[in-house]
């Protein structure tokens, strides 16, 4: 599944590019998770004005309006000159002066939606309740910390939520906590404030090192999986049960939260 670190990657593949384009043609294929919410043929003519991200939703910023682009649990975007004819995974095409934005998707899970605004209400249903972005200054230490006390859940949990933070997804959990060197079973209102810096810091090194990963790696997104891969290999804990830890030779365990793997060490994540 496309976690924050690619949907990043996937917005710098193509937002430069597509800056100052003119929407010449929309091709709708099967049906995705919602509906794009506006007659395609009124968005011919529009302006692009930049791509931004927000969680895992890209947004396309038109002069009117704005287009919400998900990838679901199989999506990927590419942006060419011209693509062959549409293959039977292929549900969205927005041809514009500047080439030809496709998303492929499998499974169907993704979706493209208008909104005519940020704060309205299509827009808002969907990216109402996300939590602050990891990069931003809005992630400080004192909201932080502040969120986290109010919660009694395990901290993974809270994590994984995402309404305190956006994108720390199931790898990225296991790998945030093992580096501030927090037991991810802890409940997120007893972890201290120096800890909390902790564990902020660790989300946006392991967030912007999977950024960079894929930034470096990926030349073509539909590597996505490849990519995600390469990340896992040089994983400390996240999939590596029953092996040495790297930093103190503990095996890793796993256990199960919520229905997810949870990796850690119970070395180096005492409490
Ligand atoms: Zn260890």
């Amino acid at each position: 599944m496309p976690e924050l670190p690619e949907v990043e990657v996937t917005r710098r593949t193509f937002a430069e590019r597509i800056a100052g384009a003119t929407i010449e043609a929309i091709r709708l294929g099967k049906p995705l998770r919602w509906p794009l919410g506006i007659a395609a043929q009124a968005l011919v003519g529009r302006t692009v004005l930049g791509v931004r991200r927000r969680g895992k939703y890209l947004l396309v910023d038109l002069d009117e309006g704005v287009l919400l682009l998900h990838l679901g649990m199989s999506g990927s975007l590419r942006f060419r000159d011209a693509f062959p004819a549409a293959g039977a995974h292929d549900h969205f095409d927005l041809a514009t002066t500047r080439g030809v934005l496709r998303l492929n998707d499998p499974r169907r899970f993704g979706a493209v939606v208008y909104a005519p605004a940020e704060d309205s209400a299509p827009a808002v249903k969907l990216l109402g309740r996300l939590g602050v972005e990891p990069f931003s200054d809005e992630f400080d230490l004192d909201t932080f910390h502040a969120r986290l006390r109010r919660r009694q859940a395990a901290i993974k949990h809270v994590l994984l939520a995402g309404d305190v933070v956006v994108g720390v997804g199931n790898i990225y959990a296991s790998e945030a906590l093992f580096l501030a060197g927090i037991r991810p079973t802890l409940r997120a209102s007893g972890i201290s404030r120096p800890r909390a810096e902790r564990l902020r810091q660790a989300v946006r090194q392991v967030l912007a090192r999977a950024v960079e990963r894929g930034g470096s790696t990926l030349r073509d997104f539909s590597n996505a999986h490849g990519e995600v891969g390469l990340f896992q290999l040089e994983a400390m804990v996240y999939d590596r049960a029953g092996q040495p830890c790297h930093v103190c030779g503990t095996p890793v365990r796993s256990i199960r939260q919520g229905q997810r793997a949870t990796y850690y060490c119970p070395g180096c994540q005492k409490a």
